[in-house]
């Protein structure tokens, strides 16, 4: 998706419109004028994207340069590269740097075109918008078409080779373990879940992964929920009994692609809540935190579980968070939705030339700390896997667990991954 900013009568519409090859759409005097997003399929070289037109100029108090950056940030939010429209033979103005500014920190790639380029003598105004600090600006003339190619060409560099691949599904239902400590809810949630609808596996062809897994329709989906039998069996309170149902908590997990951990939200998180959330991300498996027992919070309660959660779950804060009841069915709709988000996260793979552009961007702007005087330099990364996604950054030292650290927050910040563990590895080379 590409997405197209730059503030008002710089050309945006007549741009969008000498890619798409049309000439006749709405193109708007008037600075200023509202206009809705628009998507369109554009089609250059063979290669389809998706460009988003953003227009929607809201006057209001923030002045042109707020309104502008706000616009760029909301196309962020979505876009895989922008278009940044500067008009050339007025310059680069406060409003132009502002939008600059937001898309260098958002690390994705940038296409500068500078428009109003009618002919070979305006040239020349086009070198002073390196300054921008978005690297070559293209000229063009969204009116003539002159240059349009070269700009189209860079364009596609810049857009990712192929959509983001999704992990391809295995023939039949998604595999989610219901874990968490006991008496959070487990059973009461699986027969929340299953309601009438349930069948033990064993009776269902092709589905058999072991007699002791359930199919359970969520969302108008099947699910196969692993060692629901291990739920439904009352563990007595034995010495040993914990070691064993920690034991088949992890072969639950281990077993499924995502993992769905049931926490108490009526009571003060505990260590084996921490223990069972830190089971699934070493694991590697996606994870839907669920905070049961809704319907006994009150205000102060709900108060101070926040901070717990932000105090034991701060490693997870990426999880998606659910608040169900068991008992009066409360948002338990909502679980599907979570458990796709997880998956889809999962699975996600970026593509290198995306990955590497992006990796150039954010080590450029704020490099790894020195070690032994000089500052490692960072060379490039792959995406070695997915389920989870699995990265392998090359450097010519090692980077600190804290720079890891970074890249991870920065990956999650630019490119989502909800849901989903990250494994970042760094590989040095001479
Ligand atoms: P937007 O507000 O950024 O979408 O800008 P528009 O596409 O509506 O264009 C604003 C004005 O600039 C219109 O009068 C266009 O005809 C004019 N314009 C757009 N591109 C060019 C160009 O390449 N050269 C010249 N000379 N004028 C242009
Ligand atoms: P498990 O050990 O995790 O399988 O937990 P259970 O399903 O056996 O539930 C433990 C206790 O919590 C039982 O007394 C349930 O009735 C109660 N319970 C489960 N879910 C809810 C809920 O959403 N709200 C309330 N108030 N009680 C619940």
């Amino acid at each position: 998706m590409l997405a197209v900013v730059g503030r008002p009568n710089v050309g945006k519409s007549t741009l969008v419109n000498r890619i798409l090859g049309r000439r006749a759409a709405v193109v708007e005097d008037v600075p200023g004028v509202t206009r809705d997003r628009v998507a369109y399929d554009a089609n250059w070289s063979g290669r389809r994207f998706t460009l988003v037109d953003t227009g929607g100029w809201e006057p209001d108090a923030r002045g042109l340069a707020g309104r502008v950056s706000a616009q760029a940030q909301r196309a962020l939010a979505t876009a895989d590269a922008v278009l940044f429209v500067v008009d050339a033979t007025v310059g680069a103005t406060d409003a132009d740097e502002a939008v600059a500014r937001v898309l260098h920190r958002s690390g994705r790639p940038v296409v500068l075109a500078a428009n109003k380029v009618d002919d070979q003598r305006l040239e020349s105004d086009t070198a002073a918008l390196w300054g921008l600090g978005l690297g070559e600006p293209y000229p063009v003339s969204a009116l003539h078409g002159r240059g349009s190619g070269d700009l189209l060409d860079a364009v596609l560099a810049a857009l990712p080779e192929a959509p983001p691949e999704r992990f391809d599904e295995e023939d039949g239902p998604r595999r989610v373990a219901l874990v968490g400590r006991p008496n959070v809810g487990k059973s009461s949630m699986l027969n929340r879940l299953a309601g009438e609808e349930r069948a033990l596996v064993h009776d269902v062809a092709g589905t058999t992964r072991d007699p002791v897994d359930e199919l359970v329709t969520v969302g108008g989906e099947q699910w196969l929920f692993i060692d629901t039998a291990g739920l439904r069996r009352r563990v007595g309170q034995s010495s040993g009994a914990e070691y064993y149902s920690s034991l088949r908590t992890a072969a639950a997990i281990e077993a499924a692609e995502v993992a769905i951990v049931l926490l108490d939200a009526g009571e003060t998180l505990t260590e084996q809540d921490q223990r069972v959330v830190q089971m699934v991300v070493d694991a590697g498996r996606a994870l839907v935190l669920a905070f049961n027992k809704w319907d006994l919070l009150d205000e102060d309660r709900r108060l101070t579980l926040e901070k717990e959660i932000s105090r034991d779950l701060a490693r997870v804060a990426w999880a998606p968070r659910v608040n169900v009841s068991a008992l009066t069915g409360r948002a338990t709709d909502r679980l599907a939705p979570a458990l796709h988000t997880s998956l889809d996260s999962w699975g996600t793979r970026i593509p290198t030339g995306r990955l590497n552009q992006w990796l150039g961007e954010v080590v450029a702007a704020t490099p790894p700390p020195p070690r032994g005087g000089k500052i490692p330099k960072v060379l490039f990364a792959t995406q070695a896997g997915v389920r989870p996604p699995r990265f392998v950054v090359f450097a010519t030292a090692f980077l600190e667990p804290g720079y890891r650290r970074f890249l991870e927050r920065r990956l999650r910040e630019d490119f989502g991954f909800v849901g989903t563990p990250l494994e970042i590895s760094i590989r040095v080379r001479e």
